[in-house]
């Protein structure tokens, strides 16, 4: 069922050789120019005082918060820092990477616009963060009822955007800059929450975006996961200083009833990721022969087992039931 989708066809070989290389480039420029803001000392979700470090990557800090599992950067990337970061050529690269991986990333999105379909007929979507309108092209294929309104920070992906689609509205900017007279029953924002230093401006904003009873669905990584727990300090999303908020399925939901939504749901829709992405590493780890046999032996019948598609399916949906895999789908009403 969701074997389709393989960390192999969404992260393109081209992306997986360079990430580490690229963001080392332009970390140690972030690094030479801009000085560190103040550490936090107090959980940026749960308030607690519990903050341990957790790993550095990259040369930045980040730390967990021993009761609610938070993970972050601290000290945060300072505003400059971050501007810097995003305008680099990491981000030429990450838009390459989109449009090579287009077409296979659609189907991450076929589950979410079934939810947004049952919960939402009709009405107006603000998309927050289109770039280059994967999702977008997913809602047209599934003939949305929807009329679309799309924001990016990008220049060029609005560009495209416009170009592509022309009965959707394209703002180009900041959504915290979008004017509250027209309010959406619904607003998306996929794969962006984590990169976002205080939520709270973010959550405030949609939540005056949002007309009465109005659900916003973002997806963020879930580090109370399959992949999380066997990666942990060694998963490809500990990208700082991009990635600066890493959550999980539980104090996801602390946050947003603190930021008054109510949670409908979280749920986790692609496990077919985590396992794929797991056995390749795994298979890595086996393939340098620095264990003994019969640890070996062990590991190689699971990936054994793993290839088998009725134990792969199984166990896929096993992690779908359990909310065990690690990107999140969060379900909020206004
Ligand atoms: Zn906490």
């Amino acid at each position: 069922m969701n074997k389709d989708i393989t960390y192999d066809q969404v992260h393109t070989k081209e992306k997986q050789e360079l990430l580490k290389i690229k963001m080392n480039e332009v970390a140690e420029l972030i690094h030479k120019k801009y000085s560190l803001t103040e550490k936090v000392h107090t959980c940026p979700v749960c308030l607690s005082k519990k903050i341990n470090f957790y790993v550095n990557k990259f040369g930045f800090n980040m730390d967990r918060c021993d009761d609610c599992n938070h993970i972050f950067t601290n000290p945060f990337p300072s505003e400059d820092a971050l501007n810097f970061y995003y305008n680099s050529d990491l981000k030429k690269f990450e838009n390459k990477f989109f449009e090579d991986s287009f077409e296979e990333r659609i189907p991450i999105f076929t589950k979410r616009i079934e939810i947004i379909n049952k919960l939402i007929g009709e009405g107006t979507i603000l998309d927050v963060g289109s770039s280059i309108g994967i999702f977008i092209e997913g809602l047209k294929r599934n003939h949305t009822k929807l009329e679309i309104v799309a924001c990016d920070l990008n220049i060029e992906s609005c560009e495209k955007l416009k170009q592509k689609y022309k009965d959707i509205k394209v703002i180009h900017g900041d959504v915290l800059k979008i004017e509250e007279t027209k309010k959406f029953e619904i607003i998306t924002l996929w794969d962006t929450f984590e990169h976002i230093v205080s939520p709270k401006e973010l959550l405030e904003k949609i939540l005056n975006l949002l007309k009465p009873n109005g659900v916003f669905i973002f997806s963020t990584p879930n580090t109370a996961s399959y992949e999380w727990k066997i990666m942990n300090k060694e998963h490809i999303q500990l990208l700082p200083p991009g990635h600066v908020n890493l959550y999980n399925k539980d104090n996801i939901k602390l946050l947003a009833t603190r930021h008054k939504f109510n949670v409908l749901d979280v749920l986790t829709l692609n496990a077919s990721l985590d396992l794929t992405y797991v056995k390749k590493e795994i298979d890595l780890i086996v393939s340098k022969n620095e264990i003994n046999e019969q640890l070996s032996n062990f590991i190689n019948y699971q990936q054994a087992l793993l290839e088998n598609p009725l134990i792969f399916d199984s166990i896929a949906s096993y992690l779908i039931g359990q909310r065990e895999a690690g990107n999140m789908v969060v379900i909020l009403q206004k």
